[in-house]
């Protein structure tokens, strides 16, 4: 079988060797199994549901929210002479009946569709007319509200998939799920005894960097200074701030263009177009841009500031160096960036969980931007994959400051947490810490605890700044919801048993890595 799933890869797509994770997805569902893949963005998942496809009789139905990606695959399987059409809302009533007639006849090996296009009677005459040994489900994470693009028409996929004659095979697949994004995934979607592949997070041929508290507009002059034949993204959090710093580029004479969605489509859709074919050098955007864009040769994607949440922004960054090459992912972190995230969730539609959801997931995403660790493993194991080596080239990896042991200023923060027994968040305890005045600190006797005032002389901002900084490190840990609490976390233990010590590096304004490859 594999045998002609490699014949497959050579024939139709010109590939010498599957990916990492290819042929153990593929491998899977050939054996009748259901299937959950996680795969990184361009990790190269199309082909998982498409050889299947090749080689199992009947029209596989590909599920996709992704208009425009849905073409962009249909003409390639195409030109290859695959068989292939797609049912969404850019057809018109004359094409789409003629596709259904198509479809109903047999004729499609891979049929994709849009998940608004779907109802019951649609899939109760696709079943009753045609044979379906598979369903693919793409961006399968859509499904779950704790992820960060929840669709409520992938909601109802599972009853009808379920309520079909012949209940076919279930194959999903995304890019971006944690631990408990899959759980959700798999129960919604009913699969049955999936098989889970979490693979191929780690991308080599990626530096990650976080550049804290930057001079931005003097930082992305002498970055694009040092990169004039190279192609990028800069993404910033809103429509103003794209408008601003190509302006900035305009000033420098960068090549630049600019998407988001306060722009025209024919002006977007030429942004796209201009960049795909490198009449501009870079684009300024927001996320707006790059659901389903394909550039290979995007050498760094510049975030201008922190995203909400780890999968936008490893989706993000990791739209750099898809031809393999070596490429930058730089975030500019900058305190003010946690402010406007949370107004972000604070004004967003959301309902109250959901909101707790996306502040611990803004957590995540502020520990990263933290972190002394090496960032492509925090990445690599939020995302659930684990046993990844340090990746010896990210800012964390690449950082020679000076470390400075600070075992006794742990020591002092982790009993007062203890002592506080995860009933407060960071902010009460820093003014314990502080020995606050604070009105409610003294109702609820938070002064007789023993450690209130041990640090009276930092302001009260160093010390959330350093309480942060070991939730971020593993010492202590926050727990999920609106008004989260601070609690001792595994990694504490050692350093209070007198185990291990705490060392923390004294990192100047802009870290080197971001300005090193000149
Ligand atoms: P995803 O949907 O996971 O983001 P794609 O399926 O679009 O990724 O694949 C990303 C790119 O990798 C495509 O250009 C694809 O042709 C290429 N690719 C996929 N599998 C292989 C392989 N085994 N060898 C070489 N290139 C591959
Ligand atoms: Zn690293």
């Amino acid at each position: 079988m594999l045998e002609q799933a490699r014949r497959l890869l050579k024939q139709v797509y010109g590939y010498d060797s599957f990916r990492k994770g290819q042929e153990a997805i593929i491998g899977g569902i050939m054996e009748g199994t259901d299937t959950l893949a996680i795969l990184p963005t361009g990790g190269g998942k199309s082909i998982c549901y498409q050889i299947p496809a090749l080689l199992m009789d009947g029209t596989t139905l590909v599920v996709s929210p992704l208009i425009s990606l849905m073409k962009d695959q249909v003409d390639a399987l195409n030109r290859v002479g695959v068989k292939a059409a797609f049912l969404n809302s850019s057809l018109s009533a004359v094409d789409y009946r003629d596709v259904m007639r198509q479809a109903f006849q047999g004729e499609y090996k891979l049929l994709y569709v849009a998940p608004e296009r779907l109802d019951a009677p649609m899939f109760a005459s696709l079943s009753e007319q045609m044979h379906i040994p598979l369903i693919a489900i793409d961006e399968a994470h859509c499904v779950s509200q704790w992820g960060h693009d929840f669709r409520p028409s992938y909601r109802q996929l599972a009853g009808w998939i379920n309520r079909m004659q012949n209940r076919p095979l279930v194959a999903a697949f995304t890019a971006t799920a944690t631990q408990e994004v899959s759980r959700d995934i798999s129960d919604m979607l009913g699969l049955r005894h999936p098989k889970v592949h979490v693979t191929g997070f780690a991308r080599d041929n990626l530096s990650l960097s976080v550049v804290t508290g930057a001079d931005k507009p003097a930082f992305l002059r002498k970055f694009m200074s040092e990169r004039t034949d190279q192609s990028g993204i800069v993404y910033t959090a809103t429509r103003k701030e794209t408008e601003q710093v190509h302006a900035l580029l305009a000033k420098q004479g960068v090549p630049a263009g600019k998407y988001h969605g306060g722009l025209a489509d024919a002006e977007r859709a030429e942004a796209q177009e201009k960049f795909r074919f490198d009449d501009v050098r870079v684009m300024v955007a927001t996320n707006a841009f790059g659901m389903g864009i394909d550039k290979p040769n995007v050498r760094f994607v510049l975030h201008w500031q922190m995203p909400g949440d780890v999968e936008s922004y490893y989706q993000e960054a990791g739209r750099a160096g898809r031809d393999g090459e070596e490429s930058e992912c730089i975030l500019l972190f900058g305190p003010q960036d946690v402010v406007v995230q949370r107004f972000l969730i604070e004004q967003g539609t959301g309902d109250t969980d959901r909101k707790s959801i996306q502040m611990s997931k803004l957590h995540n995403m502020m520990n990263y931007s933290r972190t002394q660790r090496c960032l492509q493993q925090y990445i690599v194991e939020y995302f659930g994959e684990a046993d990844v080596e340090p990746c010896g080239k990210c800012s964390s990896c690449l950082d020679r400051s000076e470390q400075v042991d600070r075992t006794e200023d742990a020591l002092k923060a982790l009993s007062c947490v203890a002592r506080l027994k995860g009933k407060f968040g960071v902010t009460t305890a820093a003014k314990v810490l502080k020995g606050s005045k604070d009105k409610r600190v003294l109702e609820w006797g938070l002064d007789r605890n023993s450690t209130y005032g041990l640090f009276s002389r930092w302001p009260e901002k160093e010390i959330s700044d350093w309480l942060y900084w070991l939730v971020a490190e593993g010492y202590l840990g926050m727990s999920e919801g609106q008004y989260p609490t601070v609690a001792l976390a595994a990694g504490a233990l050692p350093v209070l048993e007198g185990r291990e010590r705490v060392h923390q590096r004294m990192r100047t304004t802009v870290r080197k890595a971001a300005s090193s490859a000149a």
